[in-house]
């Protein structure tokens, strides 16, 4: 039998126990609500992790994906400008010649347009005297908390008070050539405060945007060689011809004439031997200026070699292409080239010939031209003849 006292002592040696394990319990409690909440921060963020890397990819494809600099600018801003939550996205290429070539500028505000594409009266000086200038030339990126953090030069900081500016960054687009541009994620006072991982953030994404622009400058730059003429601007003879042949084709699927001139400078090879070559070369871009400013928006103009010129219009019969003929011979000799010994002017001499039908080939077209400018310089020059059948050339004495 237990005596009251022991039941006593045994009554407090469970209370002790009980006691003791609440205790544990309450710490294992306690750990387990920190696990939880542990848990839950690395939840949210691998989450966030993951949502960054969804959306660099995302943005990675989009540029990727493009064919044209205007494209990739585009998509490149208007994902960046999303996945840092931005106000806006400026991005200014500039070229070799430090000339602002391009601007591309993203809005997320409704009441901003959403996007705008190479609009800009900004000059290479201008933004080099912003805090853009200091980001090309370190070629480091840059992030401004705000206008008073000191970091903006005094010669923009009331321009940038002005546009209610709050934090920005600034990102160089360097490539292998050096830095052709930058872009400036911009948000105003009341909005978020840009982090170092934005910045890091939007550096991932500037990477492969510079090298994708450099590609598709490269790629324009192949085929602008390619088809266009470089001491003139005009279209390279090849491609002239190309198109001169798609077009007629078309015109005579729809029984469309057109008309196809050919015209030559006259006397040119004096202006090169008295004047010397660079000057030849000037009268050769001038009269070429002329003739694009002459030209009706789906003409074709193309050198066709040397000082000959081929012009291809479609859908204009023999007085269309005689009216902007005459206007060319007209107007070139008012062109003035400066020389050592004053300036110097030039004339031209003309063949049109327009299709008849649809056994028109191009080589017959060219070759009536050809014919018929050869009977402005059998004339005396500076004219403008039209093919006719036989060769009975009208002429139009121009004097
Ligand atoms: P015509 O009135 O009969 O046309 O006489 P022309 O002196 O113009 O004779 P022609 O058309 O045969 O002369 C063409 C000259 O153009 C000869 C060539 O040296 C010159 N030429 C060809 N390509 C270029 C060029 O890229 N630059 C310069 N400066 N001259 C060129
Ligand atoms: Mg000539």
């Amino acid at each position: 039998m237990q005596t009251l006292a022991q039941w006593r002592t045994h009554a407090k040696n469970l209370e002790a126990i009980v006691f003791d394990q609440r205790q544990r319990l309450q710490a294992v409690e306690a750990q387990l609500q920190a696990l939880q909440a542990t848990s839950a921060q690395t939840h949210d963020q691998l989450e966030c992790a993951l949502n960054e890397h969804t959306s660099l990819l995302q943005a990675a494809q989009a540029i990727l994906g493009a064919n044209t600099v205007d494209e990739i600018c585009l998509n490149f801003i208007s994902h960046m400008n999303s996945i840092v939550k931005a106000d806006s996205t400026t991005l200014y290429l500039i070229d070799s010649d430090k000339q602002i070539i391009s601007r591309s500028k993203f809005h997320r505000r409704p009441e901003a347009s959403s996007w705008q594409l190479n609009e800009t009266k900004m000059t290479y000086a201008e933004l080099m005297a912003g805090l853009s200038g200091r980001v090309i030339n370190t070629g480091q990126p840059l992030l401004s908390l705000n206008p008073e953090d000191g970091l903006e030069p005094p010669e923009t900081l009331e321009r940038r008070r002005q546009l209610d500016s709050g934090s920005l960054i600034i990102i160089p687009l360097v490539t292998t050539t050096g830095v052709i541009g930058t872009v400036t994620t911009h948000n105003r006072r009341t909005e978020r405060v840009f982090t170092p991982q934005d910045v890091t953030l939007l550096m991932t994404l500037a990477h492969q945007a510079a090298a994708a622009i450099q590609r598709a400058q490269l790629t324009e730059e192949i085929k602008q060689l390619a088809t266009t003429d470089s001491l003139t601007g005009l279209l390279s003879r090849r491609e002239c011809l190309q198109l001169a042949q798609r077009e007629l084709s078309r015109c005579q699927r729809l029984g469309r004439v057109a008309s196809t001139l050919m015209f030559d400078i006259d006397h040119f090879k004096q202006i090169n031997d008295t004047y010397g070559h660079p000057v030849g070369d000037a009268v050769l871009k001038g009269v070429s200026k002329q003739c694009l400013a002459l030209q009706r928006p789906y003409d074709i103009l193309g050198r066709y070699g040397g000082d000959e010129f081929l012009g291809f219009f479609p859908e204009a019969a023999t007085p269309v292409a005689r009216q902007i003929a005459e206007r060319l011979c007209e107007t070139v000799p008012h062109l003035n080239f400066p020389t050592d010994s004053g300036t110097v002017s030039v004339s031209l001499s003309v063949g049109i010939a327009t299709s008849t039908g649809n056994d028109d080939t191009l080589e017959t077209l060219i070759k009536r031209a050809d014919q018929a400018l050869y009977g402005s310089k059998q004339g005396g020059r500076n004219r403008v003849t039209i093919w006719t059948e036989p060769l009975a050339p009208d002429r139009i004495t121009l004097t």
